[in-house]
């Protein structure tokens, strides 16, 4: 069983029950969970739905229909953060809580945390389902192991059937033996091929890393921050490329052959968003801190993040001047290509500043526009139905999401429908001979070597 049928929780139960398990989502929104029933998702994830339509899972909202022979019990609920950076541990206790009072003197299953979660949760969540047990009479000791989720959303499927490592924070053997037979056909990558999906054509297995419950807790926390700081630390090159007049693309290209290095995660731009590494990084800072450790490439880590979303609305001033009454469009509004999660995207920090600046804002993202407006109704920014519409009539355009789809626009076209072919390219996705041809001026992020073309 799952519990929670979220990003990390649906795509978890869709992958298990396609190896073959038999798999139920339990989540306690009813509505989420009706809707399930019916076949309809709550977010867009690549090949998800087409993965559904191969297996069966049982989608239940309460505790009533617990089964006590259920084997591993994963609790993949939302960990969101406190306003101090704690992590709001609410749904993962009242969790605990309910397999406290669920259990059974029968049941013979472990409970995996999957969640993100601070360093020292499963033991704290064995406390807590073991003082449940006792409170009625049942003398049983629980095995809580830890499973850190590593998916990208996007990516989600690919990642769960090609993962690179398998983590798992155990404290018996038979723990580590269920969870390695439950992962058995992706750690052996003996699991049919899914259609929606190719193999990779390296043929490199996952590493099955068996650990201590808090090695796997601070594993997750480590390798976001470790990701999200090296975003943070192009970004910050970018931005003297820029002064210095040097393109932060080459730079990037070349540090990233050193495999020491690598190329992934130095793609200068606006920045990371998204439900995970700000929530993260506020938590492992947290963490940090009851222990009287500084964690400064933290906090530097952050800084520059949101610096990022700042120089974008500096470059909109420096070359529009005046925003007040401006109409300024926005490409993309969810935190990353390929999905509908909006959770802590730089586009709604920027539509919402350029709001308070007094501009007029036009958006257009393939996929995360109903969910914007059924979120944020108070949003008054105009949806634009297409690229072209969006384009029409605006002063500056900003592409916040690097979509496949905005990479191949007819630019030339589109300009031609602008009052002022500004385009600010917070994700540096033009190549250089789409921004001559377009004859756009041209803002990129750390492409000092570029010449905008301003005969316009
Ligand atoms: P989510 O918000 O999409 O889903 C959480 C689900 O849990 C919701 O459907 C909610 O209704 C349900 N829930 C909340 N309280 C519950 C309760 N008491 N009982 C049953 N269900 C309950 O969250 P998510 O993005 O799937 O993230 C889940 C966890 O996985 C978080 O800790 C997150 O940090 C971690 N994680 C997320 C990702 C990602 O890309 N989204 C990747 C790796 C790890």
């Amino acid at each position: 069983m799952i519990v929670g049928s979220g990003y990390v929780g649906l795509t978890t139960g869709a992958v298990l029950a396609y190896l073959g398990h038999e798999v139920t989502l339990l989540d306690i929104d009813t509505r989420k969970v009706d809707n399930l029933q019916r076949g309809t998702l709550p977010f867009y994830e690549p090949g998800l739905s087409e993965i559904l339509q191969d297996v069966k899972l049982n989608y239940i909202s309460t505790w009533h229909q617990f089964d006590q022979t259920t084997d591993i019990v994963m609790i993949a609920v939302g960990t969101l953060s406190k306003t101090d950076g704690d992590v709001d541990m609410a749904a993962v206790d009242a969790v605990a809580q309910s397999l406290g009072e669920q259990i059974h003197s029968q049941f013979n299953g472990i409970i995996v945390m999957k969640s993100t979660v601070p360093v020292g949760t499963a033991a704290s969540v064995k406390g807590r389902v073991e003082r449940g047990l006792d409170a009625r009479g049942i003398k049983k000791e629980v095995e809580v192991a830890s499973n850190p989720e590593f998916l990208r959303e996007g990516q989600a499927l690919f990642d769960s059937f090609y993962p690179e490592r398998i983590v798992v924070g155990t404290t018996s053997k038979q723990a580590q033996a269920i969870l390695h037979d439950l992962y058995l056909p992706i750690l052996q990558q003996t699991m049919q091929v899914p259609t929606v999906l190719d193999r990779p054509s390296n043929d490199i297995y996952p590493v099955f890393i068996n650990t201590t419950s808090v090695n796997a807790e601070l594993i997750k926390y480590t390798a976001n921050s470790f990701l999200a700081m090296k975003i943070s630390f192009i970004n910050e090159f970018a931005n003297v490329a820029e002064k210095v007049g040097a393109d932060i693309r080459e730079v990037a290209y070349a540090i990233g052959l050193d495999k020491r290095i690598g190329p992934q995660f130095l793609q200068a731009g606006i920045g990371w968003g998204g439900s995970c590494f700000g929530k993260d990084m506020r938590a492992i800072q947290h963490l940090a801190k009851e222990y009287g450790c500084e964690m400064s490439m933290i906090q530097a880590t952050i800084d520059v993040n949101n610096r990022q979303r700042e120089i974008v609305i500096k470059k909109l001033q420096e070359t529009l001047h005046i925003l007040r009454g401006k109409t300024i469009g926005i490409l993309g509004l969810s935190f990353k290509p390929n999905t509908d999660d909006i959770r802590e995207s730089p586009s709604l920090d920027i539509l919402r500043k350029l709001l308070d600046l007094g501009a007029c804002i036009k958006v257009y993202d393939p996929l995360a526009m109903q969910v914007c407006q059924s979120r944020f109704p108070e949003l008054t920014v105009e949806y634009c139905e297409n690229v072209e519409t969006l384009f029409n009539g605006c002063h500056a355009v900003v592409l916040v999401t690097d979509w496949q789809e905005f990479r191949g626009l007819d630019y030339p076209e589109l300009t031609r429908k602008m009052v002022k072919p500004i385009f600010i390219d917070a994700r540096n996705v033009l190549t250089n001979e789409q921004i001559n041809e377009a004859k756009l001026m041209y803002v990129g992020m750390g492409r000092g070597g570029l010449k905008w073309v301003k005969e316009f």
